[in-house]
Parts: C-alpha cells; structure tokens; sequence
C-alpha cells in the first residue's frame, strides 16, 4: 500500500465561550484547524487533524503546521501508511523537530492501519479499555464565582473531571483552590492548572497555602527546571503538560521524579506514535495521565481517546476534549461524543471518525 495524494484543509473553529488562561493574560476566541485526507493506492483514505491552542499558548500554530506538511510531503508520498514508523522517521528526517507538524500525518497513517487490519485504533495499538474514559472540562480563568457558575455549567451535562484554570493573582487562585475543594463532590477528579503563570515564589505561596488539600496542580511554572527547584520545597502532587514534549522530557520527568501525572497532548507531542512511548515511560514509573489532543474536533478527541484507552483503567484519570467548546460541526454529529460526561470509545476500524467533506470547504494544498 503506497500513499498517493495528501489534502490539507484549514478550518477556523470558533469558541462557544471567549477562554483565558493565566489570569486573563491570553484570550482565546477561535482555533485555526488544519485536517489532513490521505489516499491510497489501495482505496483507504485516512484522516487527520492538528489544531494548535492558538499561536500564544506554546510554539505551535496553524500556518507553521502547514508549512511543515508542505515540507514534508515529497517524502510522504509512496509511502506505506501501515508503517507507522517509516513514516516517522521519514518526517524526522525531512524536518527535525516542528512535532506539532506531523501529528496530523501520524493520526491519518494509524487511521489507514485500524481501516486494513479491520481494527480500531486503540486495539491495534495493543488493545484497548472498553471503560468509558471520564472527559475533564475547561474552566477558564474566572472569579471565584465565576467558577463556581463554570463548574456548574459543565456538571450540569455530566462531567466529573475538571482542569481548573488558576495562574493569575495569587491570592484569587488560593481562594478560588478553597472554594472549589470545599464544594466538590468526592468522586470528583479535579486539577489546577497553573498553564506555566506562576514564577517559583508565586508558586510555592500557593502550594504551601493548599498543602492540606492535597490538590494536583499542573504545569505550576514555566520550565522543567523551575518544577524540579520547587519539587523539595513543597508536597503536592504535580502534572506536567507543556514542558512534556520529548521521550527525553519524559525520561527526565520519570527519572528525577518531577510529576505524579503525565499530561500529554498529542498534537503537542508529535502523535500517537511518539505518545506510546511516554505512556510507556509513566506506566514504568507508577505515573498516571491525562490525555487530550491540546485542541480542535472530535477527530483530535477520538484520536486521544484511542491513546486513553491503552492505558491501564487505573492510570488514566481523564481525556480532555475540546470538542464541546465549539460552535461548529464538521463531522455531523459522528464520532465519540459526550455521553453523561464520558467518552466511548468508537468500534469501527481505524480512527472511527470521519469529517464531512463539504464542512472543511476546498482543500488549501494537495500533494501527489
Ligand atoms: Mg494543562
């Protein structure tokens, strides 16, 4: 099977709600999508998607996700699709590094793979959990009554996981930690995600000042280096997403024992192919994972929830999905979708979710 023809389309998906993050220091109203088809000679057509948390969040954006499958595509083509890792290595080698750029590629190429062994994604993959995977919400940097109204919005339609935004003000994020805790129902999984807004004495105030609550927080400073300075000085629980870009970062975050929880986006960290081995890592060293895609359709969600379901239930603690903060649908509905706050994942071979064509509009770039 050879890879013949691969059509790039740029969607805008528009945020149902305006989100910020680190107290209020980036506002965020659309997300520039990017949805890959890949043809075959053999029939199978594959899809992918990459949609970057905008351009300010981390180094990662639509038209530089473009550039990079321009780039790459001459040595794409021909291919063998099931070959996951000669596709891999084909992309490293045409463009070092841009991971961002080739997870879409990756995701069309598994999608390929499910379709010709008959087998969904996860199950190809190894095998995958049937148990619904709990799906965390959003709840952008607010008041604590603001909170407290975004929580109830999303508990409302059955979520039992949250990523709570916090980073800003320090004193507004203890109290909104507070406010939280002292209304969550147990079953609950909630996180604090500082998105890299605090510096180390910011911090450490706050992570002293909740040490009795034992929450988790995420990504509390900006680099690795300021997670490890910290890591002696207090005792709560950490996740690490966007400095979790690299099998080496992972290895760095397992072998110093930096984090409890591996937060790994897939588009952030170049596909499922690359994420199999961070998953690996965290199993090896007794940490658990959220999963999401970092933004975009229900193709980005289901294809995180492929990665969710090979890992063990007892260390999967949620899958972020993005796809409820949009106002626009490009796949009809189709695809897992939320079911009382959880994610089921699809039975049909392959990625189980196709978009609709005429959503995407005329492709921006073909190469064959
Ligand atoms: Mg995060």
């Amino acid at each position: 099977m050879k890879i013949t023809r691969i059509s790039v389309f740029q969607v805008d998906l528009p945020l149902e709600h305006p989100y910020w993050l680190s107290g209020g220091r980036l506002k965020f109203e659309t997300l520039d999508a990017t949805f890959v088809k890949v043809e075959t000679d053999e029939g199978f057509i594959g899809w992918g998607e990459g949609t970057p948390w905008g351009h300010t969040y981390v180094p990662a954006h639509g038209p530089g996700l473009r550039a990079g499958l321009e780039t790459m595509a001459i040595f794409i083509l021909g291919l063998d699709p099931r070959k996951v890792l000669d596709v891999e290595r084909a992309m490293d080698t045409a463009l070092p590094g841009h991971l961002y750029a080739k997870s879409p590629i990756d995701m069309a190429c598994w999608d390929i793979a499910g379709q010709a062994a008959g087998l969904p994604i996860a199950d190809l993959m190894g095998g995958g959990s049937r148990t619904p995977r709990p799906i965390a919400s959003s709840v952008g940097a607010k008041t604590v009554t603001e909170t407290r109204d975004v929580l109830q919005r999303y508990r409302d339609r059955g979520y039992v996981a949250h990523s709570v935004k916090i980073g800003g003000d320090v004193d507004r994020d203890i109290a909104r930690i507070r406010d939280v805790e002292a209304n969550r129902p147990a079953e609950e999984v909630i996180l604090y995600d500082v998105n890299r807004g605090w510096t180390r004495q910011q911090a450490l105030q706050v992570m002293r000042a909740c040490e009795s609550l034992n929450v988790t927080f995420e990504q509390p400073c900006e680099t690795l280096d300021d997670i490890a300075a910290l890591r002696p000085l207090h005792s709560a629980p950490v996740s690490v997403d966007e400095s979790l870009v690299t099998l080496q970062d992972a290895a760095r975050i397992a072998r110093e024992s930096l984090a409890e929880v591996f937060g790994i986006k897939l588009n952030r960290v170049g596909g499922l192919t690359k994420a199999a081995r961070m998953r690996d890592i965290a199993l090896a060293h007794g940490i658990d994972m959220f999963v999401m895609a970092t933004g975009g359709s229900v193709l980005a969600d289901a294809e995180a929830l492929h990665l969710a379901a090979t890992i063990p239930d007892a260390h999967c603690r949620a899958v972020w999905a993005c796809q409820d903060m949009l106002t626009i649908e490009i796949a009809g509905g189709r695809g897992p979708r939320n079911q009382n706050g959880y994610l089921h994942l699809p039975e049909a071979p392959g990625l189980g979710v196709h978009p609709d064509e005429d959503a995407l509009g005329a492709p921006m770039a073909v190469y064959s």
